[in-house]
């Protein structure tokens, strides 16, 4: 294999090494290439080169493939000269395709693809699977191959990964969800949709379609899928709540909702799709049930930081869009919440529907002004300059039996340098307030 491989961080490290071993000839291109990919580039044997000072066209007639970093824009002039010369771009997922014939469970859509990826692990790993989660994390899926004794991989498949691909085909494939996200990469939302559908678009009759029955373009989707479509939902679906449990397409009780120490909406509906993936993955029955009765949930995702006189605070960091703010705050009857930093070009006017479960909103960081203007009249609406001054306001303004809740629903880059240092500080600032007013 020739591989014209473009951006050289985590991934592509471990793709070059790959490619290597297995006797391919790689060159590689980057943009602006910082001290870091120099060094990288130094350590695999090749020498970097800085795209505008190549010919393109040339080093494109020479290889085989391309192989772009996750996250390069589509439009990358690289990638639009390469589909205009016919040159196959392919992500990671597809080298493993390429590969390896060791069955893989995939995860997509806009939100809870970590939180349902670990969930399967966890369930496939507590029946006596010798499983390994990969992908879209700090384990490239290229490089977890190398693990013999692995028989099944569950990958977190983001839409970048799933967009360059062409023969990927999981065993289980599960759509979650999708609302808009990634529109500074996908051009359309159509094209985002399309790219996700790859989850699904080289499966067989006898692999599994796990689709959420409750989401429209989901659905739409499913009904061009070539596997065997299996749903799932809170009131409709083959896996299913009733009657306080959530239950097989049989009707057996998978755990009962009691038992769990999560119950927000969104939060049983991922136990669900991952519950459903993986009994059809060949899970038990008792091992789905107690990884279920076990989880606590992922840090920075609607966590329970402390119960203050009354008030619960709760971290959702995590949430960086408005769709996943919408799922936070629809789990609480009455809450203050703390929005705004950098919006990803997407649309915080869909949550204004919220102010009637909101007893006040503190708009936060770059896109402070914008989440003013949304809730502008419909609930009462303050600003905050840091972090600090977010906790403060908020405290002022909780009742007892509240929630408060950071949801951001923008990307955390205007303050801080990712989602993590964003939910960590304000957990910081939520004990640091706390603490003193117990006191
Ligand atoms: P992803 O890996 O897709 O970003 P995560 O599991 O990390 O998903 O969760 C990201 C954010 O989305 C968190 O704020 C979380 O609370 C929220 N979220 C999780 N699952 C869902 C869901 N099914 N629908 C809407 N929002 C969700």
């Amino acid at each position: 294999m020739r591989a014209l491989v473009l951006g050289l961080a985590i991934t592509n490290d471990a793709v070059v090494r790959q490619v290597q071993a297995r006797g391919g000839k790689v060159t590689v291109l980057d943009d602006a290439p910082s001290d870091a990919s120099r060094e990288r580039a130094l350590g695999l044997g090749l020498e970097l080169h800085r795209t505008d000072e190549v010919d393109v066209a040339t080093m494109l007639a020479a290889v085989d493939v391309v192989l772009p970093t996750p996250g390069m824009r589509i439009s990358h002039p690289v990638l639009v000269s390469a589909a205009a010369a016919g040159v196959p771009v392919w992500s990671e997922f597809e080298l493993a395709a390429e590969w390896d014939a060791r069955p893989i469970v995939a995860v997509t859509g806009t939100n809870g693809k970590t939180t349902v990826t670990t969930l399967i692990t966890s369930m496939l790993a507590a029946s006596g699977r010798v499983v390994v989660d990969a992908g879209n994390n700090d384990l490239p899926l290229v490089d977890a191959l190398d693990r013999r004794d692995v028989e099944l991989f569950v990958v977190e498949a983001s839409s970048f990964r799933l967009q360059f691909t062409e023969r990927f085909r999981p065993v289980v494939g599960v759509w979650l969800n999708l609302s808009p996200d990634h529109l500074d990469w996908h051009p359309t939302m159509d094209h985002y949709a399309e790219a996700k559908f790859r989850i699904w678009a080289n499966q067989r009759a006898d692999d599994v379609a796990i689709a959420n029955a409750e989401d429209d373009e989901v659905m739409q989707w499913a009904a061009k899928a070539p596997g065997r479509v299996v749903t799932y939902g809170l009131s409709v679906g083959d896996y299913r709540l009733s009657e306080g449990a959530l239950k097989t397409p049989g009707g057996a009780v998978i755990v009962q909702v009691d038992d769990l120490a999560q119950q927000l909406p969104h939060e049983l509906s991922n136990f669900l799709a991952a519950g459903a993936a993986s009994l059809e993955a060949g899970a038990s029955m008792d091992a789905v049930r107690s990884v279920l009765v076990d989880f606590r949930g992922l840090p920075h995702r609607v966590e329970l930081v402390v119960d203050a006189g009354g008030v619960r605070w709760y971290d959702d960091s995590k949430a960086t869009t408005p769709a996943s703010v919408l799922a936070a705050v629809s789990g609480f009857d009455s809450a203050v919440l703390i929005a705004g930093g950098r919006n990803k070009g997407l649309d915080l006017g869909v949550l204004r529907p919220l102010s009637s479960r909101l007893r006040a909103v503190v708009a936060i960081g770059e896109s402070g002004p914008m989440v003013a203007s949304v809730f502008e009249g419909a609930c009462p609406v303050v600003s905050a300059a840091s972090m600090d001054e977010a906790v403060a306001r908020a405290a002022s303004l909780a009742q007892p039996g509240d929630a408060v809740v950071l949801s951001p629903g923008c990307a955390s880059y205007d303050w801080y340098s990712n989602y993590n240092e964003r939910g960590d500080d304000f957990v910081r600032a939520v004990r640091d307030l706390v603490g003193a007013t117990d006191r």
